[in-house]
């Protein structure tokens, strides 16, 4: 089989870009082509947590339990619009079938060795480059916190699973005088936490802006601005069709166009159902100088250090990938947001943003070749993109270089 020196890298979020660097640093000629510019997608405005004790499949017996009702409602952490958008019905029901305790279980086993690399991914990436500050994270632990102990209980069950099944996470459990003096900026009506330890957290578009600069520096091209409409097979790879008219070819493409990717890989034979898990964050000073993450589980908010403020994400929006920002899904996470935390400002809001977790009907990511063999995809990371991205692109530049494919792809084949 032809040696792969040749790869054009379809998408400049967290996973193309892991993807390229790696490529590029096997000695691969690489070409980004990106429709718009670095991180325009998913890896924009997200929480930037890398935070494998956490990363579990999104589909689980308590979303059906949490009630189809709530999927309607617009203030709910989960919300599927009313649509009579076939997609969407599809995914849903796919989705839904996919929420039972023994698939869960299987796809937890299938993410582990993710999440073991997840940490020493981002390692690699920073111990072997140039722009060493931009592409540091920051160890810090995440601060579970809750109103009372009963309602630390899902996660408990949550972080017990993972450890059944394989994954380790060191936690530590704080209430009254402890949780109030450490943490002067939860509200005193939070009273329970649960630290996760030994995690870390980036902001994720700077992060990204430093592995491109990095990317160019190895040697590889960005093209910002082109869309690509198409990705063909070719006797000895692959060519790559641009919005602008140019095709490009290579011996060897990766669609890393997180939750736009089957538009392009349709037509390859990629069938799992996929979708928008739109999420929102803004920006919001505090009074108080915070340095690690703080996660509210049972109203899915998650909040980042960044720029002498905090980053406060969260909510659920499953629709097709472009419909318009609905301030009504920041006000819902505003609502909720007041009553846990103590002199965050979260009515003078900056940097309001929307984005698209690329979702899948099993929680599983697509990593692998395609039913062509030189067309792989990256992609359908959902809620863990950015912890997943490095390793990710790791396991992909490996395997297209070795022309070997890990067992620990297998469960991830965008052909399942
Ligand atoms: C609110 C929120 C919070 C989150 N928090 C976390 C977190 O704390 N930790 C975590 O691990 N994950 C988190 N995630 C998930 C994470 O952001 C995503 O999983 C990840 O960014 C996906 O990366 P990606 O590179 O696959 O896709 P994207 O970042 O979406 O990149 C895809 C790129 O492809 C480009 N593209 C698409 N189609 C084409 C085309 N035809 N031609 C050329 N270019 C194209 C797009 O413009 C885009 O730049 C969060 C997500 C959200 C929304």
């Amino acid at each position: 089989m032809k040696e792969v020196t040749s790869v054009v890298v379809v998408g400049s979020g967290i996973v193309g870009l892991s993807t390229a660097w790696h490529l590029l640093r096997e000695g691969v000629s690489v070409t980004i082509v990106e429709q718009s510019s670095v991180a325009a997608g998913a890896s924009y405005g997200n929480a930037g947590w890398i935070s494998p004790g956490l990363a579990t499949p999104l589909p689980e017996p308590s979303v059906i339990k949490f009630g189809i009702k709530s999927l309607t409602d617009r203030d709910s952490p989960l919300y599927i619009p009313p649509t009579t958008d076939g997609a969407i019905m599809t995914f849903a029901a796919r989705f839904a079938r996919n929420c039972t305790r023994s698939r869960w279980n299987t796809s937890m086993k299938a993410l582990l060795p993710l999440n073991e690399g997840a940490i020493e991914g981002y390692e690699e990436i920073s111990s072997q480059s140039n722009h060493q500050d931009g592409l540091r994270a920051k160890e810090a632990p995440i601060l579970a916190a809750f109103y009372s102990k009963s309602d630390a209980s899902a996660l408990k069950e949550e972080l017990a699973d993972i450890v059944i099944s394989g994954g380790t996470i060191k936690s530590q459990e704080l209430s009254g005088r402890d949780l109030a003096g450490q943490y002067p900026y939860l509200n005193p009506n939070v009273s329970f936490a649960i630290s996760l330890l030994g995690q870390r957290f980036i902001d994720p578009y700077r992060y990204c802006l430093s592995l491109a600069d990095e990317v160019t520096a190895l040697g590889g091209e960005l093209r910002f601005g082109e869309r690509v409409l198409g990705v063909e097979p070719t006797h000895s790879g692959a060519t790559t069709r641009l919005s602008n008219g140019e095709t490009v070819t290579s011996d060897a493409v990766v669609i890393a166009t997180g939750a736009w990717t089957s538009t392009l890989a349709k037509s390859l034979g990629v069938k799992v159902s996929q979708a928008a898990g739109r999420g929102y964050s803004f920006w919001a000073a505090s009074e108080e100088q915070i340095d690690h993450p703080i996660y509210f589980p049972a109203q899915r908010i998650a909040c980042t250090p960044l720029d002498n403020g905090l980053r406060v994400a969260g909510t659920m929006e499953i629709t097709g990938t472009l419909e318009a920002y609905d301030s009504r899904r920041v006000d819902a996470i505003v609502k909720s947001a007041r009553g846990l935390l103590k002199g965050v400002n979260l009515e003078e809001r900056k940097h309001e943003w929307v984005g698209p977790r690329p979702i899948t009907e099993d929680g599983l990511p697509l990593i692998g070749p395609t039913k062509s063999e030189n067309i792989w995809v990256a992609a359908g990371h959902g809620m863990w993109g950015v912890t997943y991205g490095p390793i990710t692109g790791r396991l992909v530049a490996q395997a297209l270089t070795s022309k070997r494919l890990p067992s620990t792809l297998r469960p991830f084949s965008p052909l399942r």
